[in-house]
């Protein structure tokens, strides 16, 4: 049987680690092998003779190194998603030192190294997926039906983001590749389809660390704008007068503010009052949770 040497940088060892095998790398008082070795899993002393693992590996540095075996010629996306890293997840890929794309067939003996986005990127690493000028400047996402809250924190800072709480994996796979957005979900099945070109398995299952992991990501910072979209139905706010809306406001509220948008899409109104000193907060708390290094 052929196998290959996985190299997994940055944050994409994150997906070994969430697997049975790669826990045991992350035993208290593990010996921590000098970065660029490659040190089997399980030691060749407690393996039965003829019955090699599928996987052996260490963390490496900040890296995760894995053996694969395989039969044939498999695609390296396969390879890679076999080892639970879904494909929106990798920026670049190399086979024996050079650029090489998912569909790059495997022979035995290669190795292969895969990078997230910000590696890949100070790297200057050629990209598999080559993104869409519009994609970089206007990121538009879909949440998957469990990320209610972060749907309503990325709206509420501008960010065009398609939500149902009822949607399925299909029609979050369809919305996804027809309208070319950004999938945004924790279940790393749904990201390995490869309908889905684009998407972030998120770490976190808390709405703001998930807000701090997107914009890292993505680049949000500086682009916010708040005040600008509908947090229930994600249709851009139009201004209105305050004569246009005062029927419909409280006495104090009638006093005390003077900047309304309305909601074309539901007709919600909107005014800069305690919802907008909360946004203010939030955005303060993502702030610096972006500016400090990623939890590993
Ligand atoms: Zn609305």
């Amino acid at each position: 049987m052929a196998s290959a040497a996985v190299t997994l940088h940055g944050d994409l060892g994150d997906f070994i680690h969430l697997d049975r095998e790669g826990a045991a790398a992350h035993r208290p008082g593990a010996v921590v092998p000098r970065p660029g070795t490659v040190v089997p899993l399980r030691g060749a002393a407690g393996e039965r003779r003829g019955a090699a693992p599928e996987r052996r590996g260490a963390v490496v540095g900040n890296a995760a190194v894995v053996h694969r075996r395989f039969d044939g010629h498999p695609a390296v996306k396969d390879l890679l998603e076999a080892l639970g890293v879904p494909h929106p997840e990798i920026a670049a890929i190399t086979v024996n030192d050079e650029p090489a794309g998912f569909d790059h067939r495997l022979n035995d003996g290669d190795r292969v190294e895969a990078w997230p986005a910000t590696e890949a990127a100070a790297l200057g690493l050629v990209a598999v997926l080559i993104a869409a000028p519009e994609d970089a400047a206007d990121p538009r996402f879909v949440a998957d039906a469990h990320l209610g809250r972060l749907a309503a924190y990325l709206r509420m800072l501008g960010f065009d983001t398609w939500y149902r709480n009822d949607a399925d994996d299909d029609l979050l796979a369809a919305v996804t590749a027809g309208e070319r957005r950004i999938l945004l979900t924790r279940d790393r099945g749904l990201l390995k389809r490869s309908v889905v070109r684009r998407g972030a398995c998120l770490r976190s299952d808390r709405p703001v660390e998930q807000l701090i992991e997107v914009t890292r990501r993505f680049g949000l910072v500086g682009r916010w704008q708040p005040f600008g979209r509908c947090i229930r139905c994600n249709t851009l706010l139009a201004q209105v007068s305050r004569d246009e809306v005062l029927p419909r406001l409280r006495p104090l509220t009638r006093i005390y503010y003077d900047d309304f948008r309305r909601c074309p899409g539901c007709d919600a109104i909107y005014w800069k009052g305690s919802h907008h000193a909360r946004m203010e907060r939030l955005v303060e708390r993502v702030r610096a949770g972006v500016s400090m290094p990623a939890e590993r």
